[in-house]
């Protein structure tokens, strides 16, 4: 399926057909109903491929000025920003990349509401609905208590609204239609007053459009519906689904020890390569693998750090592991190339894209350089 070839390890894959592929389901949601659906940056700032997504797409969402910037320079178009504060040196700038500038709180928009009005661009406040749709992993839950994200309808300042356009909010991670629609009930009941004083509405991320098992047409009832209802332009910011099981890390056996059980050794880390199967946490799926026990041989996959915990979990395989075999860690393009590092000296991954033609065009290799600079 791919060709090894002349590639080095570790080294991350980015598949333009399945990239492909997850950007058309996002665009016929655009056509059918007119919303725009934004790149979250912050899941996969790969701005190689920006130019082909922009062919789907309208444009992208910001974090903050850097990602803001290289929106604005690598794909053009829509450009939103949230951050949860802003840089008084930072501001203008950002504002002169953005079209949509969202607030995290009423002193914020006091702040710098003039010099976005000045400037022409749009204002919008993210709501904390608190309502919770998701358990277990709070580190992902915007609505968890005491949350910073968004502002909540006991602080909501009905009064001070002007050259208010907008609401955004966010509190969705890799779910489904059904909960964006009670997420969207919630809104009316809390924030059903504010709805018809604004012009739209950007529904924030955490959308999985492009898993496989994802309800589109329950989405696009929901767009339709606030559309209709209130008649707001909207607006969707995924990251994950742009991406999503649109590439790989392949990485190299180093050695073969034991523990009480096989021990393989990989030319990458989950600390450094793959930083969410520690966070989340999660256990990536492995090309030509099983579950531990599965298949006949067992290994738990190690990485090359000093990390004790640094381990990336137990799978089985059909035949025994070789030295110079090569793993193909699947899913590996959203939330990787964007949060690695290079804890312990680590290289950083080299970046490939698998064209549709089948062929690999290497789009950044790293260094020493890379290491020694950050510091
Ligand atoms: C993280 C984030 C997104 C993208 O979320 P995904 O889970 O990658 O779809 C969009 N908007 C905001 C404000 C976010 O914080």
């Amino acid at each position: 399926m791919i060709d090894f070839g002349n590639i080095t390890t570790p080294c991350y894959i980015v598949d333009e057909e399945k990239l492909i592929h997850n950007l058309e389901i996002l665009q016929g949601v655009e056509q059918r109903t007119g919303a725009k659906i934004l790149l979250a940056q912050k899941a996969f700032s790969c701005f190689h491929v920006y130019t082909l997504i922009k062919k789907y797409v309208s444009g992208t969402a910001a974090s903050g000025l850097f990602e803001a910037r290289l929106g604005f320079e690598e794909m053009g178009g829509e450009n939103h920003v949230f951050s949860a504060a802003y840089r008084e040196s930072e501001i203008d700038e950002i504002i002169s990349y953005c079209g949509h500038i969202i607030f995290n709180s009423f002193s914020q928009l006091d702040k710098y509401r003039d010099r976005v009005l000045k400037a022409g661009k749009k204002i919008g406040l993210r709501i904390n609905p608190e309502f919770s749709t998701q358990e277990g992993h709070e580190i992902y839950d915007p609505c968890s208590p005491k949350s910073r994200l968004g502002i909540t309808r006991k602080n909501f300042c009905t009064d001070n609204l002007r050259g208010v356009t907008g609401i955004h909010f966010h509190t969705l991670c890799e779910q489904n239609s059904d909960d964006l629609k009670r997420t969207l009930d919630a809104i009316e009941e809390k924030f059903g007053d504010i709805l018809p004083k604004m012009e739209w509405i950007n529904f924030g991320g955490g959308h999985h459009i492009t898993r496989e098992d994802y309800d589109v047409q329950l989405l696009e009832e929901c767009i339709m519906k606030m559309k209709n209802k209130y008649g707001l332009e909207v607006f969707l910011e995924p990251g994950e689904a742009f991406a999503l099981n649109a590439g790989y890390l392949v990485t190299e056996v180093l050695d073969l020890t034991e523990n009480d059980m096989p021990i393989a050794i990989l030319d990458t880390s989950a600390a450094c390569h793959m930083p969410d199967v520690l966070e989340m946490p999660y256990r990536p799926p492995l090309m030509y693998s099983g579950e531990a026990g599965e298949k006949k041989y067992s290994y738990r996959l190690g990485s090359q750090t000093c990390l004790a915990g640094d381990s990336i979990g137990e799978y089985s395989f059909d035949e025994p592991l070789k030295i110079g075999d090569r793993l193909i860690f699947c899913d590996m393009a959203i939330y990787s190339m964007v949060k690695n590092n290079t804890f312990n000296g680590m290289p950083l991954p080299s970046i490939y894209l698998k064209k549709s033609d089948g062929t690999m065009e290497i789009l950044r290799k790293f260094g020493y350089n890379d290491f020694k600079e950050r510091l």
